[in-house]
């Protein structure tokens, strides 16, 4: 038997909230559709913010209620404050995601608390959804981890300092994020280690971009040193309204490319996946889409992971 990857689509929240335009909400909810049919089973559909700041993510309840009862499916929502988590959990949603800034001034730019601040607010949020009668996951960010394009080098000291202040809460899981995508393998291989050495079997995940083309070659770091859960976006979508330089998440049809192809089963059928970038090319016409696999087509010698 193979050994599973999970593959978490953040497209919907992480993609779209870049686009130039904004994608109409029935075309979104289309599009997710088609993403779970190709056998994603995590999906973060988008973000409980102030539409003000983020008018993509105006319209996520209605897209989390849309796609809750997608059978098999863990349907995600990123919320930066207890009042979002309350939104996230009273549309649904099975998991909500909380990012806090490693770095000083990403933490200010995006959220105006600093990351203790910020790690404060995740322990009232565990609190409040602990108390709830129905059980929502939570999973706790560590961003910009790996470098901050606002305060430059991240001192794997601060990451390990914000992980072991929010490991203290209890969230179901940790993840670090690659925010604007300036991570290497080796930084990856060092802080994945020093990170599980600090807070154990609670740190699962990673959240990379491919800002400088290391993308994959820092999920293989991770994967290598036993992460078995990504984030990704169809077709590298994305990038950081708070991050100047950011770009898009690292591809999820090259992922399942390479995950499938090394022999780790992420339960994706590839022809599907690509047949899902025509839903949201029809939905945001004007977003530039990557993807080698999508350009080169998959090649015969392609065998799925058993
Ligand atoms: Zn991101």
């Amino acid at each position: 038997m193979a050994e599973h990857v999970t593959v978490c689509e953040v497209g919907p929240r992480d993609g779209l909230q870049m686009a130039r335009t904004i994608m109409a909400t029935p075309a979104k909810i289309a599009w997710i559709r088609t993403i779970a049919a190709a056998g994603v089973r995590e999906i973060e559909v988008g973000s409980f913010v102030p539409p003000k700041l983020i008018p993509q993510m105006a319209d996520t309840a209605e897209v989390v209620r849309a796609t809750v009862n997608l059978p098999g499916v863990t349907i995600v929502a990123l919320a930066p404050n207890l009042r979002g988590a309350m939104g996230a959990y009273e549309a649904g949603a099975h998991r909500v995601s909380i990012p806090v800034s490693v770095s000083e001034g990403h933490s200010r730019a995006n959220l105006n608390r600093s990351p203790m601040e910020q790690g404060e607010e995740v322990g009232h949020i565990i609190q409040w959804v602990r108390a709830q009668p129905r059980r929502m996951e939570v999973e706790a960010a560590c961003s910009t981890a790996f470098g901050c394009s606002i305060d430059g080098v991240v001192p794997e000291a601060a990451v390990l300092r914000v992980a072991e202040a929010l490991a203290a809460h209890q969230p179901d899981t940790l993840a670090l994020a690659d925010t604007v995508g300036y991570a290497n393998p080796a930084q990856v291989k060092s802080l994945v280690r020093a990170t599980r050495a600090a807070v154990g079997k609670v740190f699962t995940g990673l959240h990379l971009h491919d800002t400088m083309g290391l993308g994959l070659a820092n999920a293989l770091a991770g994967l290598e040193e036993g992460i078995r859960d990504f984030d990704s976006a169809l077709a590298g979508l994305g990038g950081c309204p708070f991050a100047p330089g950011a770009s898009g998440n690292i591809v999820t049809e090259d992922l399942v490319f390479m995950l499938e192809s090394m022999g780790f089963a992420t339960g994706i059928d590839l022809a599907k996946l690509l047949e899902a970038r025509r839903p949201l090319h029809e939905g945001l016409p004007a977003e530039p889409m990557h993807s080698q696999v999508a350009k080169a087509g998959i090649p015969k010698t392609f065998r799925a992971a058993a």
